[in-house]
């Protein structure tokens, strides 16, 4: 619903020249007289996003900003400040409120990130938490998911799959990774892996007018994603495909860029290559363990918004 509504939205929305980049991209970019401000907003609600009878609401307020902050680092914008709205369910909702600010005033602290302002209301339904956020574009120029080169490895920060054990509250966004590698690297095209690795990549692949190759024994598959096949069945290389909320960066740079990156690993989470951006659409596995280089169709596996 989502995706269809967004593109419907799209086409009735001018363009505008404060607006450069249009709407798609994990933020858009906002100029100001003085420069440019990279913005995103997210909205998290209950029964969609979490279940509260589940979930302790400082992970939830923690995860609130979380999200935003992993779209700013999708762009390699310097997170500056941040906005929260809140719609409160009428019982308990002084102590929710006082959970759900822990949550977020310890993130926002860690990241330095400014909470100058928002919004608080209490209505007879569940609670929803909407978070806007605000970057910096940086000296070292965005990242959009548009940018990738035929040719250009495709690179993957961490492990993915499993995240529904732990991951989609815990996870630690990308920002100072994004803005070390768009310092000293060239990257091409970027975005965070939040409804699942062959999904995102896709949408990549779409925005840059190309395809994406997927060496499936290069994946870097989580121990989470290893514990939750065993209850599903399906294989942890399914999980590490499909799963969504690993807010991951999934990043593309030339090849020469990507070697010198992949011998400095400059993080301190591994980044891997996983595949390469090719001409032909659509995405397209490959398996090198066994020794076949053909291309075979690989499913687009992930979370789609709103079905
Ligand atoms: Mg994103």
């Amino acid at each position: 619903m989502e995706r269809e509504f967004l593109s419907k939205l799209a086409d009735r929305i001018p363009a505008h020249p404060r607006a450069p980049l249009g709407v798609g991209d994990d933020a858009a970019i906002v100029t100001t007289p003085t420069g440019r401000c990279v913005v995103s907003t997210d909205m998290l609600s209950d029964e969609v996003d979490f279940l509260l009878t589940e979930c302790l609401p400082t992970r939830i307020g923690r995860k609130a900003l979380a999200v935003n902050l992993s779209d700013m680092a999708a762009m390699a914008a310097k997170p500056i400040a941040a906005f929260v709205s809140v719609l409160l369910p009428e019982t308990g909702a002084a102590d929710l409120a006082d959970q759900l600010s822990e949550g977020i005033l310890k993130l926002a602290k860690e990241f330095d990130v400014a909470l100058p302002g928002g919004d608080t209301n209490v209505w007879p339904g569940k609670l929803a938490i909407s978070v806007t956020i605000l970057g910096d574009p940086t000296e070292h120029g965005v990242w959009q998911r548009d940018g990738a080169k035929s040719g250009d490895a495709i690179l993957v920060t961490g492990k993915l799959g499993g995240s529904i054990l732990g991951k989609h509250f815990d996870f630690e966004p990308r920002v100072r990774e994004a803005l070390l590698l768009n310092e000293r690297y060239e990257i091409n095209a970027a975005l965070d892996i939040s409804d699942g690795f062959a999904i995102d990549l896709d949408r990549l692949a779409v925005a840059s007018g190309l395809g994406a190759q997927v060496d499936l024994n290069s994946l870097p598959i989580s121990r989470a994603a290893e514990q939750l096949s065993q209850r599903t069945g399906k294989t942890p290389l399914a999980h590490a495909l499909g799963d969504g909320e690993d807010f991951e960066l999934l990043f593309t740079a030339s090849s020469d860029v990507a070697k010198q990156l992949l011998a400095d690993q400059p993080l301190d989470i591994e980044i891997r290559q996983v595949g390469e951006m090719i001409p032909t659409p659509g995405l397209w596995s490959s398996d090198r363990s066994v020794n076949d280089s053909s291309l075979k169709p690989l499913a687009v596996t992930g979370f789609e918004h709103g079905n």
